[in-house]
């Protein structure tokens, strides 16, 4: 059996690897557009703070290392387009110029996305740059060590943007971010979060600029120079455009079925519209585990990474549908961690759903346990259906680091649990660690009195 993998980044490099692990003897062709396998721009802020000091690591495979596992690796030789009646894919290869068409007994596509632009004036000025990716990686590096870049401006508060101003804000420069909604991080934490983390980012050098619409940029000699918004204007030696992704399938359309927004349709077996073409990662839609499977956007690695041991279970001859995903997602803003899991109260009416949510607050470790020996305030805010009190979402944020607890609230989700369930669950208790009930107890706890008094 030969099996073409299309692109090296999260979804392509689980499928490759679920092949190896199922059927070693498996022909695998694996396909890269760019220079460099497996880059992982989850590991971009590491390296753009210096924590991670060669870009190059910020990686899980190198084209050595999977060779020798017996995968032939194709790096900068790009898919062009598939003739599914023939079963072949065309290939330009970018190094000498040479194109060839390449059979297939199976095909997975994990072609992702790239940043969107602004459609905006002055969108092609210098400095203006986008955070995905080993090229754009290395670019911002430099910029990070700039003497000549002292105002940065973000467009986007989602986690990109928020990871770009830290590390920015951290090499020493004034960093305003961005943002057409109401809030910072609004896709992801709802107000009582989001306040306290737009202090700290106001606190550590960042200007939040929310409900705030570009209009254009502007420029000096050909490099940005400033930011317009509909309310204000922003001094910027840099500009970085987190705002959005747009999947990487135009050379699909008319060979796939694509949705309106160019994804590629699915099934729940990641099976394209094509037979033998399987499709995984930020090209695609995931089934939403809180509204029981409908199709959502949730451009996540781990979303990826599941798909693409699908994906290739699949092509490998076994029918095993997808799991549904809570989109669960952690980060920390200086001295903040946080991490939210399905439906929060703001994006409730997206998924058209009723919800009640109760916000608990608590000590990570017994009132005794000072400060500085590591206690800190929990938020931890609950959402759940108030009519079967079928947990929906979460959201928790500490000094501390209290973010797996979405981790049960995510299978919590996924198994359909209630309130009555997580109440009075079994969680142990050592105060290194917690308190003799945790907090997750404890806001289910309240939300079944918020619900019986509502
Ligand atoms: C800064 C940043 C931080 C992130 N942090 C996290 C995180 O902490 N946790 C998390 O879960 N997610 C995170 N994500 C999201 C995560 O990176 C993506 O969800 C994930 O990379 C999607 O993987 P993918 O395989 O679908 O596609 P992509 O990562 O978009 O990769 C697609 C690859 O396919 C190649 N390709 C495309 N078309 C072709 C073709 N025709 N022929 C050959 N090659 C092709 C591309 O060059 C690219 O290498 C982050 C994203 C960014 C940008």
């Amino acid at each position: 059996m030969k099996v073409i993998v299309v692109g090296s980044s999260h979804g392509g490099y689980e499928a490759v690897r679920e092949l190896l692990m199922d059927e070693p003897d498996t022909e695998i062709q694996w396909y890269e557009k760019g220079d460099f396998i497996s880059f992982l721009s989850c590991g971009m802020q590491l390296y753009l703070e210096g924590y991670v000091k060669n870009v190059n690591d910020v990686s899980y495979a190198s084209e050595e290392e999977m060779q020798a596992k017996g995968v032939s690796v194709f790096v900068e030789q790009e898919i062009t387009a598939i003739n599914p009646d023939k079963h072949t894919v065309h290939v330009v290869n970018h190094r000498d110029g040479s194109e060839r068409d390449e059979t297939y007994d199976k095909l997975i596509l994990s072609s992702g996305a790239v940043p969107a632009t602004l459609p905006v004036e002055g969108n092609d000025l210098k400095n203006i740059y986008a955070m995905r990716g080993r090229d754009w990686a290395i670019k911002l590096k430099q910029k990070t060590v700039d003497p000549d870049v002292h105002n940065v401006v973000i467009v986007g508060s989602g986690y990109i943007g928020i990871e770009a101003a830290e590390a920015f804000a951290n090499a020493g420069m004034h960093v305003t971010v961005i943002d057409v909604l109401p809030r910072m991080l609004d896709t992801y934490l709802d107000k009582e979060f989001t306040d306290i983390l737009t202090e700290e980012m106001e606190k550590n050098n960042i200007t939040a600029a929310p409900s705030q619409n570009i209009q254009r940029f502007e420029g000096k000699d050909g490099k940005v120079e400033k930011v317009v918004t509909d309310q204000a204007t922003y001094d910027a030696d840099l500009v970085v455009v987190a705002a959005g992704i747009k999947p990487n399938t135009q050379w699909l359309d008319g060979t796939l079925e694509l949705t309106t927004g160019g994804l590629i349709k699915i099934d729940d077996y990641l099976q394209t519209s094509a037979p033998d073409v399987y499709a995984v990662g930020d090209a695609t839609l995931v089934k939403f585990a809180p509204t029981d499977g409908t199709e959502a956007r949730i451009a996540l690695a781990t979303n990826a990474r599941r798909q693409g041991r699908f994906a290739a279970k699949n092509a490998l001859g076994h029918q095993k549908a997808a799991p549904s995903v809570s989109g669960s997602s952690a980060l920390a803003l200086f001295d903040y961690n946080f991490a939210s899991t399905g439906i929060k109260e703001g994006t409730a009416s997206n998924y058209g759903v009723d919800t009640m949510s109760t916000l608990v607050t608590d000590s990570y470790r017994p009132p005794f346990v000072p400060e500085k020996h590591g206690n800190a305030k929990v938020y931890f805010k609950l959402t759940y259906d108030p009519d079967t009190t079928r947990i929906l979402g979460a959201q928790i944020m500490s000094k501390e680091d209290v973010t797996q607890n979405m981790n049960v609230i995510s299978l919590a989700i996924q198994e359909k649990l209630t309130l009555e369930d997580l109440a009075y669950a079994d969680f142990f208790f050592q105060p290194d660690f917690d308190r003799p009930w945790s907090i997750l107890n404890v806001g289910a706890q309240q939300a079944l009195r918020d619900v019986k008094n509502r």
